[in-house]
């Protein structure tokens, strides 16, 4: 099953997509983990892609859409993905359809993960992700037992760059005027589901399984 997590700064895919691994064991594809692993490094792409995640935002599409196309095309997605930060824009939804075709490819479900603005302000100054291995905190909603370190490994938590307000007024602008139209996009392709991700995590992803088990089932149908 190739799935798409959609929905503003905050809504949760990252939390979603952990689970997703555990539960369906798909290749999780961030675009945003992949820039700031190329940023971590210092690549050209990195530094270039820099300048738009610090201003919240969206990385130019050719940059995006070739770096997406290249990894889709590695063995270790060929049983199933779920793309997170991606598409952003119609113009990557179209691109993302038309090179899956080329290989026979195309997305079953998309994930509508919906959320209240001001609590999406909320959960992203309060989000902490461990430097080691990208382990998922938040210091009121889901604060780690080992303190400031990470629980799972012991790495340090940080807060991202473009996690304080400002930027991210920045980013829920971009969400709304940019990303929002790519849910009209596969709408009426009848291949969205929508999820509410305002309630706890557990809740949330109650309703995931869900919609990927009433796919599955019209797909073997
Ligand atoms: P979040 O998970 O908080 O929504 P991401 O980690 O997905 O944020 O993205 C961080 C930044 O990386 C974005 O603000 C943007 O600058 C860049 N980025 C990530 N994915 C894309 C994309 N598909 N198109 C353009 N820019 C992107
Ligand atoms: P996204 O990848 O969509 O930007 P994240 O999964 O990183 O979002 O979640 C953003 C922040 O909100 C993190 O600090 C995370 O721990 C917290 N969070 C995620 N889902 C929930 C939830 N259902 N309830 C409360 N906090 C949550
Ligand atoms: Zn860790």
């Amino acid at each position: 099953m190739n799935l798409v997590l959609v929905g503003p700064p905050g809504a949760g895919k990252g939390t979603q997509a952990e689970k997703l691994i555990t539960e369906f064991g798909l290749t999780h594809v961030a675009t945003g983990d992949m820039f700031r692993a190329a940023v971590s490094n210092g690549t050209p792409m990195g530094l270039e892609a820099k300048k738009y995640m610090d201003a919240g935002k969206l990385v130019p599409d050719d940059v995006v859409v070739g770096m997406v196309e290249e990894r889709l095309a590695q063995d270790d997605v060929r049983d199933g993905f779920m793309l997170d930060g991606f598409p952003r824009n119609t113009h990557q939804a179209e691109a993302l359809d038309a090179f899956l075709e080329k290989s026979g490819r195309s997305i079953d479900l998309v994930l509508n993960i919906a959320v209240d603005p001001e609590l999406l302000v909320k959960r992203l100054t309060g989000r902490r992700v461990c430097r080691e291995c990208g382990g998922n905190y938040h210091v009121l909603f889901s604060p780690s037992e080992a303190g400031d370190k990470c629980a799972g490994c012991g790495g340090e938590l940080y807060l991202r760059d473009d996690d304080n307000e400002h930027t991210v007024r920045n980013r829920l602008d971009v969400y709304r005027n940019q990303t929002e139209p790519v849910i009209g996009y596969y709408r009426p392709l009848g291949k969205l589901a929508d999820i509410n991700g305002a309630l706890k995590p557990d809740e949330v992803f109650e309703q995931i399984f869900k919609a990927i088990g009433a796919t599955e089932e019209s797909e073997s149908a």
